[in-house]
């Protein structure tokens, strides 16, 4: 639409006339002239549009342009990841990014990300390395096993065990208990891994019995290994038979072929003398008689995204010949990462001072509500009128699929509408909370928005949590 009042028209300022103006002369010199340029263009084209729409009421104010154009430019420059408040109740959230990591392992990634390093350099000999060689040793002497490689994440553990067991001649079915054909979030199914690897499932037993003499039914010429899953994210209850992992290894053994284990999370100390619940560990795998574990390294371990796999010597040297090894590989600052929480690892009795993850685990239920009680009143004067706040008992999740019948006695904030109920009342408060400079990220629960205090242990985070909460903008209506 072509505007009919030249005069009106005239009153935008041309590009270059803007770009004289020294307050945009100072956005160049932040933003660059690119983008500082075509964030200019953008928005003197709304202006045109509102102009076109209502030109009498229309006003051009240079200032307030070059208001908008900053702000306009700080929302495209920010970064896209961001520090989020996980106060979901859930420790270990795969879309929160799972593991929050010590400043110890930060520190070493640092080195990793802006020096060379030794990657895959022996320093002795001057000859080639191998990269897994700086974790290997940690991963052994931690989870036991005579070797170990390290890949993405255990989903590519799983898939390289698979497909590399599967790459023998005539033997390509794996054996696993149908009560253990598990799926992940994000479309991680065993069933589909194993076409995936190449490999061909034999299901035996039933979904809530499985006996050895169903293992020992479907042993052929053609069987690669037998595999067990780690039930991460459901259980199985009531009238349950489970084949026992000694006498599943020793039936594999028996018949010249490996028996694995997918741990899901895996830990490398006895949880229970954290006074958390028991998780399988690789150790105790290995000695229950696997040739391989697999496990996460950004689950329970409370590191990088990343694979473990360890075990038989064997097998860990024919998984490092498969070319799919290398396009799974891990970079050097998971390995670098790795390195230095496993390191925190050889000394269990500062576990739960150093490893972020652990000490989120292990808080008790006293102490988060000590701390709901002091953040409280913050909350309170911030939603005046708005809700009602009180400290409640919550259960947090460990989360990631570990332990899910488990649930950690925490304690929270729940926020309840001030005056009336409205169905929406939970939704707007959880969408005002994620609209502040660092976002909160709460859970609903019986129409109430909760904020589980659980992953709030830092005191310089509780300050910038209480800080921002004067920046709530919450609509009356709620
Ligand atoms: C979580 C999990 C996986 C996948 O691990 P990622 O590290 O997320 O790739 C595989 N198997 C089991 C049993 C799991 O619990």
């Amino acid at each position: 639409m072509v505007n009919s009042d030249p005069a009106a028209r005239r009153a935008l300022p041309s590009v270059d006339r803007l770009l004289s103006n020294s307050a945009v002369a100072t956005l160049v010199a932040r933003f660059g002239r690119v983008l500082t340029t075509d964030t200019i263009r953008a928005l003197l084209q709304m202006h045109r549009d509102k102009l076109a729409q209502n030109a009498s009421a229309f006003e051009f104010d240079e200032a307030r342009f070059t208001a908008e154009c900053e702000q306009s430019l700080l929302r495209q420059t920010q970064p896209s990841l961001r520090p989020v408040f996980n106060l979901s109740g859930t420790v270990l959230h795969t879309n929160l990014g799972r593991a929050v990591m010590p400043q110890s392992v930060a520190d070493a990634v640092m080195i990793a990300m802006t020096r060379p390093v030794n990657l895959e350099f022996d320093l002795d000999g001057g000859a080639r390395g191998e990269r897994d060689t700086h974790v290997e040793k940690w991963i052994t002497r931690l989870a036991g096993g005579d070797g170990a490689v390290v890949v993405n994440n255990n989903a590519a553990a799983v898939y390289l065990a698979l497909n590399t067991l599967g790459g023998q001649r005539g033997k390509s079915e794996i054996i696993v208990s149908r009560g253990e054909l598990i799926e992940i979030g994000g479309a991680f199914r065993i069933p589909d891994i194993m076409k995936r690897a190449g490999v061909k499932l034999v299901e035996v037993g039933t979904t809530n019995r499985t006996h050895l003499k169903d293992f020992a039914e479907a042993i052929s010429p053609r069987t690669a290994a037998i595999m067990k899953v780690h039930t991460s994210n459901y259980a199985v209850q009531g009238f349950t038979a489970a084949a026992p992992e000694p006498e599943l290894a020793a039936l594999a053994h028996e018949h010249g072929i490996p028996y694995i284990v997918d741990l899901g999370s895996g830990m490398l100390v006895n949880l229970e003398d954290y006074g958390l619940p028991h998780e399988p560990t690789p150790r105790e795998a290995l000695a229950n008689g696997a040739d391989l574990v697999t496990f996460s390294g950004d689950k329970l371990l409370g590191g990088p995204q990343a694979g473990l796999l360890v075990g038989k010597k064997d097998l860990i040297a024919r998984i490092r010949k498969n070319p799919m090894k290398r396009a799974l590989r891990v970079d050097k600052m998971t390995l670098a990462a790795l390195d230095a929480l496993l390191r925190l690892y050889t000394n269990p009795d500062k576990l739960r001072d150093e490893v972020t993850a652990i000490r989120l685990l292990t808080r008790t239920q006293a102490e988060i509500r000590t701390q709901c009680e002091r953040v409280l009143p913050h909350i309170q004067s911030a939603l005046t009128g708005k809700a009602e706040a009180k400290v409640i008992d919550t259960g947090s999740q460990i989360g990631s699929g570990s332990l899910p019948v488990d649930s950690l006695p925490s304690a929270g904030i729940a926020l309840t509408p001030a005056g009336k109920a409205t169905r929406s009342f939970a939704d707007k408060l959880s969408l005002a909370f994620r609209a502040l400079p660092v976002p909160v990220i709460g859970h609903i629960r019986d129409g109430a928005f909760v904020l589980d205090l659980r992953c709030l242990d830092r005191a310089d985070h509780e300050g910038e949590f209480i800080a921002q909460l004067k920046q709530l903008r919450l609509k009356n209506s709620i």
